[in-house]
């Protein structure tokens, strides 16, 4: 799509390495509390609530079942006519949370999401946290930022492939998603609608190019939007996602605390951690917590499974 003005993906290498030299100067990689909010967030659900509530009967590789073929799609609208449609649009909102982010499902099950946010120190793959979830069967939904992907082409491909996982969008430049130029976190976000169409859809071309898929959901670095920006992910026809669950605060937590905040969750829940941070305290903490929700009888699904797209 020569909207956007960019070659094929073969001859985009040496783009994106100018580009990520320019954005390495303002970016500090992932951060280390990228994604991250902190670990006391609003929407942890109360933690009083009943281990045995109704949880439907399925079976927890219900995700893993669903067929990857994709109905067609919409073609998506050009970066002019998306300027040209949202342009007298002034946002209101700055956060995690805000009108248009989907951030819980109305389904039983709990919805596991990882990040992969590329960058100096954010490039890895916890492969013992996917071994974990491939020993226990726990399907989940995985984030990929652009930086990441190209430092990891043949492992993006390998996942796109494994039916436990579904590949998602977390944006090209990991930055946050304005329409002004907010910033979270210390990390400068898109600074106009331009930018938001090309930090949705860039990554977007990338992914179609290694997986033969276009994914259907979307997360900003740092998980912050606007809500005009969340508006432009759907017209582009992306789901904008979060959180109800910070699982890991940006692969920060030490196993204990990753193990106790993911034993929250619940059904409709969505959970946000990190599978690119290998030694983190994140793979312990999953290890410790999904076999005890397992044996409280919760169900997992990828988001395809929980949410309409
Ligand atoms: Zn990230």
């Amino acid at each position: 799509m020569g909207e956007i003005g960019m070659p094929r993906l073969t001859d985009r290498r040496s783009l994106l390495i100018g580009i990520a030299g320019l954005a390495a100067a303002a970016l500090s990689g992932c951060m280390t509390s990228s994604d991250a909010a902190p670990a006391a967030e609003p929407f942890t659900p109360a933690s009083a609530a009943p281990v045995d509530q109704a949880i439907p009967a399925p079976s927890r590789t219900v995700a893993a079942d669903t067929p990857t073929e994709q109905p067609p799609r919409p073609v998506p609208p050009t970066k002019q006519q998306i300027i040209a449609e949202f342009g007298a649009r002034k946002p209101q909102e700055w956060g995690l949370q805000v009108r248009g982010v989907v951030n819980k499902s109305a389904a039983g099950h709990i919805a596991l999401t990882f990040d992969a946010c590329g960058g100096p120190g954010g490039a890895g793959c916890d492969q013992q946290l996917l071994s974990t979830l491939r020993k226990l069967n726990v399907p989940a939904t995985l984030f990929v930022n652009e930086r990441w992907i190209q430092t990891n082409p043949a492992l993006t491909a390998e996942l796109a492939h494994d039916p436990l996982f579904e590949l998602a969008n977390h944006g090209f430049l990991h930055r946050p998603l304005s329409v002004n130029g907010k910033s979270a976190y210390g990390i400068g976000g898109t600074a106009d609608l331009g930018q938001v169409y090309d930090e949705v859809m860039g990554n977007q071309r990338v992914l179609q190019e290694i997986t033969g898929h276009l994914p259907g959901f979307f997360r900003p670095g740092t998980a912050y939007y606007d809500e005009i920006a969340a508006a432009v992910t759907r017209r582009l026809g992306l789901l904008p996602v979060n959180f109800t669950i910070n699982g890991d605060a940006g692969a920060t937590f030490p196993p204990s605390t990753v193990a106790a905040e993911v034993g929250k969750s619940r059904g409709g829940d969505i959970v946000i951690a990190h599978f690119n941070k290998p030694g983190s305290g994140t793979a312990g903490g999953f290890a410790q917590a999904l076999p005890r929700l397992l044996s409280q009888g919760a169900t997992f699904a990828k988001l395809g499974a929980v949410l309409p797209l």
